[in-house]
């Protein structure tokens, strides 16, 4: 081992912080075992009673229409398409009560750019939402959204989250992040969308209003090890700021059917990645393993190096699944793979606060075995409510006209 890797390590077993450099070097250097021995390390630090959550809520996309059309993304339709659709009110209900059936408590709600719904359709969901299900909670609309949504409204940031937080927006989830290094956004045609400062003013501004927010990665498209670093290390320095992030989410880019290619990085990279985040982010008190893009094994191999999460029960997944990707696990396969695993497994909320045993030990919870999707395939109804909001697209507007040539893309 050379001498920098044993100052670094060194380094992590006092407690101290790595500089961006030592990062970059343990990264690509160090041997996987002394990453992942490390990374067990400070997880066992920051979480000594071997206790792994994880939560149960729901992934729902509201719309695939999207005018950003990022490079890696399998799961957009562009304006007009006969493939586009807009979850309606009631759909988004079903959702809930099924959710809450389950056990779950919260969905995850992020969807396309989609021109033709203004900041009031969010606000009105929300709080038909918050109406109906007063306790539920909506971890929803990813920086991107957020800057997608002050460019409609041509409101400032700020404005928007405290909008949404009026309506019933609870928390905010860390997607679109991709890698925070605007060389890689351009190249991903995801710079538009959101820049990197863009992104991380987003969660300044979501901490600065009391939200709590996670932080993500995908990575393995075009970056390089010094970009994931540099990503890295600018979640750090937010979290300096505020502390307002839960939790970190790396996952590696799923390339079938998308524009971009390529292939997928590995699992071993995956754990090095993983590892490495656990020793850079000090700052962050959670690292959740992405068994949904790794499969349950790596998930659980993740809990050895780094993680103390195994994330959500999946009930619903529709964006890596367009990417190729497709890995179901309901509750008694999560808690299996904790348990086997050697931790004990416990129920969270997205503040990451304990709210129990696994609920199929306290009642009779159905299996899932299959994922749903956001809408049948051969679906294309069109919610009565979107005739309450201005249409904004061209194709939008013929489609309410009751011209349809449009609409074969
Ligand atoms: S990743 Fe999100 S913003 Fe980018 S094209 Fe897909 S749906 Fe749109």
């Amino acid at each position: 081992m050379n001498a920098t890797i044993a100052r670094a390590a060194e380094k992590i077993r006092q407690g101290e912080r790595l500089t961006p450099s030592e990062s970059l070097q343990m990264y690509v250097e160090a041997p996987l075992p002394l990453l992942g021995e490390l990374a067990d390390l400070v997880r066992a630090r920051k979480h000594p009673e071997r206790v792994v959550s994880y939560i149960i809520d729901r992934n729902v996309n509201y719309t695939n229409v999207c005018v950003a059309r990022c490079s890696f993304c399998a799961f957009y339709r562009p304006v007009g398409s006969s493939e586009g659709y807009v979850l309606g009110f009631d759909e988004i209900f079903r959702k809930i009560d099924e959710t809450i059936e389950l056990g779950g408590g919260q969905l995850l709600l992020q969807g396309g750019h989609n021109p033709d719904l203004p900041l009031g359709w969010y606000e009105d969901l929300f709080r038909s939402v918050k109406e109906r299900y007063p306790e539920f909670r909506l971890h929803a609309l990813s920086p991107p959204e957020i800057i997608h949504l002050t460019r409609l409204s041509r409101l400032p940031i700020r404005d928007v989250i405290d909008r949404l937080v009026a309506a019933g927006l609870d928390s905010v989830p860390g997607g679109g992040a991709e890698i925070l290094v605007d060389r890689v956004r351009k190249i991903l045609n995801c710079y538009n969308k959101a820049t990197a400062d863009e992104w991380l003013e987003v969660m300044r501004q979501a901490h600065r209003a009391g939200l709590r927010t996670t932080a993500t990665m995908m990575y393995g498209t075009v970056d390089t090890p010094e970009d994931r670093i540099e990503h890295m290390v600018r979640l750090r320095e937010l979290q300096d700021e505020g502390g307002g992030f839960t939790a970190f989410i790396a996952w590696s880019y799923q390339p079938e059917h998308t524009e971009l290619g390529g292939s997928e990085a590995t699992g071993l990279e995956y754990l090095r990645t993983l590892a490495t985040a656990r020793l850079v982010l000090d700052n962050f008190p959670n690292v959740q393993a992405s068994w949904v893009t790794q499969g349950g094994k790596v998930g659980q191999l993740s809990l050895g190096y780094g993680a103390n999460d195994m994330g959500s029960v999946m009930i619903e997944e529709n964006v890596v699944r367009a990417a190729g990707a497709m890995y179901c696990m309901d509750e008694v396969e999560i808690v299996r793979n904790i348990e086997n695993a050697g931790f004990t497994p416990k129920r969270r909320n997205m503040h990451y606060e304990i709210l129990g045993e696994p609920m199929f030990r306290q009642r009779e919870v159905r299996r899932v075995l299959n994922l749903a999707v956001a809408r049948e395939e051969g679906d294309t109804s069109v919610p009565a409510e979107l005739a309450n909001y201005p249409a904004r697209s061209a194709a939008e507007k013929r489609r309410r006209n009751g011209d349809n040539f449009f609409s074969g893309s």
